[in-house]
Order: structure tokens, then sequence, then C-alpha cells
């Protein structure tokens, strides 16, 4: 059966956060472990940490940590990265198995494959010190000097990393149509299938960021809106999760704010699309 799962906003701790997971009968879930608006990471004391284990090993095997915004992989400048060994160390107490990253920004540097070795040589880093979870490159709405927009940065990814097995991929459809693959014709949603298949291969990507976008194709705007009420549109955003390259990868929604009674509607319609 192919899992299902929810982007979900911690409101007010994370045991909270795991129950109403629970609740909403999802397979798995993300979040984030930092604010947004201020990049602080949350204050977790060993009891907070503890009661969220004991739950969630109970209840799930996969949980995904959504990276913060604030940490750019990409830096071509000097960077340092205090947050990210934090939210690493926090990842590894909370036993999430996957994290899930932008690819950030090489901005200053012309050469693409320049910017991706900025990329490439944080990723073999995290991958060499950092033993235990699998880590998740997503897509992104932006073009160069951000990577991860254009597919084809994730092929010149995979040919500089030492050890690629620990690397997988999120392709999100908000962001690969607001970048510029145009998933809303159908025609162009398989040309965009067959693409990620000759860059990676869909066997590299072990997740699904299903989101509509209020931003139009090529837009570079990233607001993700309920299914339907974006530019991809229902039709196309069901035609995608029942594309047969895609049909054991698991599908996660990551939709604006909207009630309990409005997330399982959501659930229960792209459930009827793929279970
Ligand atoms: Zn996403």
């Amino acid at each position: 059966m192919r899992e299902l799962g929810l982007h979900l906003r911690v409101e007010t701790n994370l045991v909270d956060l795991v129950k109403k997971a629970k609740n909403l009968e999802v397979d798995f879930f993300q979040c984030f472990l930092t604010q947004k608006t201020e990049g602080r990471l949350l204050s977790l004391d060993s009891c907070d940490i503890e009661d969220f284990v004991k739950l969630r090993r109970e209840l799930f095997k996969d949980l995904f940590l959504h990276i913060s915004y604030w940490v750019n992989l990409s830096s071509v400048k000097h960077n340092e990265h205090r947050l990210l060994s934090k939210e690493l160390a926090l990842v590894k107490k909370l036993e999430f198995t996957h994290i899930v990253l932008h690819p950030g920004s090489a901005k200053g540097e012309k050469r693409v494959p320049k910017g991706v070795d900025a990329l490439a040589s944080m990723v073999n880093s995290i991958v060499k010190s950092e033993p235990e979870f699998t880590i998740v490159i997503e897509n992104v709405a932006q073009k160069y000097p951000c990577i991860g927009g254009d597919i084809s940065h994730f092929r010149l990814l995979l040919d500089k990393l030492d050890n690629s097995d620990r690397v997988k991929f999120c392709i999100d459809t908000a962001h690969a149509f607001s970048y510029g693959y145009d998933l809303a014709d159908f025609k162009k949603q398989d040309e965009f299938v067959d693409f990620i298949d000759s860059q990676v291969g869909w066997h590299k990507v072990c997740l699904i960021h299903l989101n509509d976008n209020i931003g139009a194709c090529c837009s570079h705007i990233d607001t993700h809106s309920a299914l339907g009420e974006g530019k991809i549109g229902i039709e196309a955003l069901k035609r995608f999760a029942q594309q047969d390259k895609l049909k054991n990868i698991p599908m996660l929604l990551e939709p604006p704010m909207m009630s309990d009674d409005q997330l399982r509607r959501e659930l229960d319609l792209v459930k009827s699309w793929i279970k």
C-alpha cells in the first residue's frame, strides 16, 4: 500500500504533533524544528524528547525532518553551519529517519557545475559525519544561482557524491511547476516524468511533495494552495499522483494553513487516487 503523509506545524509541542498525525491517520509526517520567521530552533528539554521518541517509535516508522531555510548548503563563500549541526543533533535524538533539504544558492558563482560542487561537498560531509539518516534533496522553484530548480543539477550532484546510496531526492510538484516544468499540460507532465528518469532515475526519488501552487508556471513563486485551487489543478495533480513510474513512492501533502477537517478532506481525496 502506498504511503501518504502530511507536513505538520508544531503548534504546542512535539507530542501533540505526533498525536495530531495519528488522529489524521497519516502513514508518516514531516515537520520543521525551527520557527519560520526567526530561524530559531524549538527549545526541547529531555522530557519532551523522551516523550516524543516513545510515541513515535510506537506509531511511525519513517519520519521526515525538513531542515530550515536558514541553512544554505550551496554557499560558495565561507559559511558557518552552526544551525545545521544543532538541527542534525536533534534529528538523531528525535529519531527522524530522513532529512529534507533545499539545496540553497551558489550566489556569486556563475558556473553551474562549480555551484553544484559547493552543494556536493556539504552533502558529502553530512553523509560522512552522520551515519543514521537518509538525506533527501528537494527540487525548488527558483532558478540558478539556486541549485535544484533545474533537475539536471541533481544529475551533476550525483556524479560528485562519494556515497550516493545515502542520498535521495524529493520532487515537489508546486516547485517543479513554478520553476518551469508545466505539469498542468499532460504531454509536458509525461515529459517531466521521463526527464526525471533520464537524469536521476525514479528509484532515487523517495518522496513526492504533492502540492498545488498559486504561482503560475515559470513564475518562480512558491505559494502552496489547497489541491485544485492553484494553477496546476486537480486533474493534473491526480494524473501526476497516478503516474506509473511513481507508483511506489510515498507521497506527502504540504497544504497552507487549514482546519483539521479540511486536512482530512485533502488526505481523503489523495487516498482515493492512490490507495
Ligand atoms: Zn516541498
